[in-house]
């Protein structure tokens, strides 16, 4: 069990040690502050009011994965454990009718994602319901952070950072590493919120997509080993007498031609069921009227402003570029603060690489085959290798 803390350990000391790829909070943080833009006019304002806040919250439930041992399990769900073979048919939608079957041990233990979402909506139902703002807030970063965390097929897998397929590292690499690095070349518009009828069956099918796209998550990695030298593929840091391995600049390069269009599929499509909750949410209270919690009731002039830069920013695809993601500014305090001890860590790109095919899933081409979940790369879980650490604290999303 000692294994359990120690990568736990690590992790943490790296998130606060700042280096490349491990503030990991840059997903979350964005899709939080698309979601804002979606909203309708009778929710935005006060949205974008407290947009910082919202932002600045949506990480906290990873923040206190640390400290709360009753956390982890909540940010994702390995539907593999259940079944290799049709997961989705097999694991019961309701979480009452899952613990029949399985039991209430066993869903904590392969992650409670989808019920989480369920009872933080239902938390944000009841915030709006006594005009709490300072719940709303909190509930609302909140189900922006699991929402986001379904998206990411790593989340459905016990395979989570190809610790079983020798790819230890591919988590952040998909999450953090790649949208980090690549996030001028994505799109972020998205559609308007709109209301969630079956808010469950919505978030089984997202995590339903996210398995889908699990195959090509482990195979377009396995596909640069092959003409990629260890050495070239990975850089060494060691700090406090730990070694640590991440994948390189040069592996991260030729994995976003591979992977890249489908990390911006999931970043873009994150944020519409993230604010279509919000809504949802706010309607199923009652609708009641936001401008009473808000002093003054109206957007200044200056917010409105503000605001009308970042829609049409945001409708252009060009936020990133134009500086005006909230993640953007928290990466770039990280930065100056590590460049004292960084600095030298890349290896430099290969000198010939394979020319890469196409991205498999263009932002505008949703996705391949999520609706028919392939079987997922894992090995038995008989060798000691394999044993499960359920430890994401490098998890970005
Ligand atoms: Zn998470």
């Amino acid at each position: 069990m000692k294994k359990r803390f120690l990568p736990l350990f690590l992790a943490a000391l790296t998130l606060a040690s700042g280096t490349a790829g491990a503030w990991g909070f840059f997903g979350h943080r964005t899709i939080t502050q698309v979601a804002v833009y979606e909203l309708p006019s009778s929710m935005q304002a006060f949205y974008y009011r407290h947009m910082p806040e919202l932002v600045r919250l949506s990480t906290a439930p990873d923040e206190r994965r640390n400290d709360d041992p009753s956390e982890a399990p909540k940010h994702f769900i390995d539907m593999d454990h259940y079944s290799e073979d049709d997961p989705f048919g097999k694991v019961p939608k309701q979480y009452d009718k899952a613990v029949e079957k399985f039991t209430a041990d066993t869903l904590k233990k392969y992650g409670t994602v989808p019920w989480v979402i369920m009872e933080t909506k239902d938390n944000l139902t009841e915030a709006f319901r006594q005009s709490d703002t300072t719940a709303i807030v909190k509930y609302s970063a909140e189900l922006s952070h699991y929402v986001a965390d379904a998206f990411v097929p790593l989340h459905t897998t016990i395979n989570y950072d190809g610790q079983l397929t020798d790819q230890k590292g591919l988590h952040s690499l998909w999450e953090s590493q790649l949208p980090e690095k690549y996030i001028n070349d994505y799109k972020l518009d998205g559609e308007p919120a709109k209301y969630i009828k079956d808010p469950l069956a919505a978030i089984w099918a997202t995590l339903a997509q996210s398995y889908g796209f699990l195959g090509e998550t482990f195979d377009r990695a396995t596909k640069i080993e092959k003409t990629m030298k260890p050495e070239v593929r990975f850089t060494f840091s060691h700090k406090y007498g730990k070694t640590t391995r991440r994948y390189s600049d040069a592996f991260a390069a030729e994995y976003e031609k591979q992977v890249g269009g489908m990390v911006d599929f999931r970043l873009k499509s994150a944020p519409n069921l993230v604010s279509s909750l919000w809504l949802s949410a706010w309607q199923d209270s009652g609708k009641p009227d936001l401008a009473l919690l808000m002093h003054p009731a109206k957007p200044t002039k200056e917010e409105k402003e503000k605001l009308n830069t970042e829609l049409s920013a945001w409708k252009k695809n060009t936020l990133a570029q134009d500086q005006l993601l909230l993640a953007q500014q928290k990466v770039k305090k990280v930065e100056e603060a590590d460049q004292i001890k960084s600095a030298k860590d890349m290896a430099e790109p290969p000198a010939e690489t394979e020319a890469a095919p196409a991205a498999p899933a263009p932002a505008d081409a949703p996705a391949p085959a999520p609706a028919a979940p392939e079987k997922v790369k894992v090995k038995t879980k008989t060798s000691s290798g394999t044993e499960k650490t359920k430890q994401k604290a490098n998890d970005g999303w």
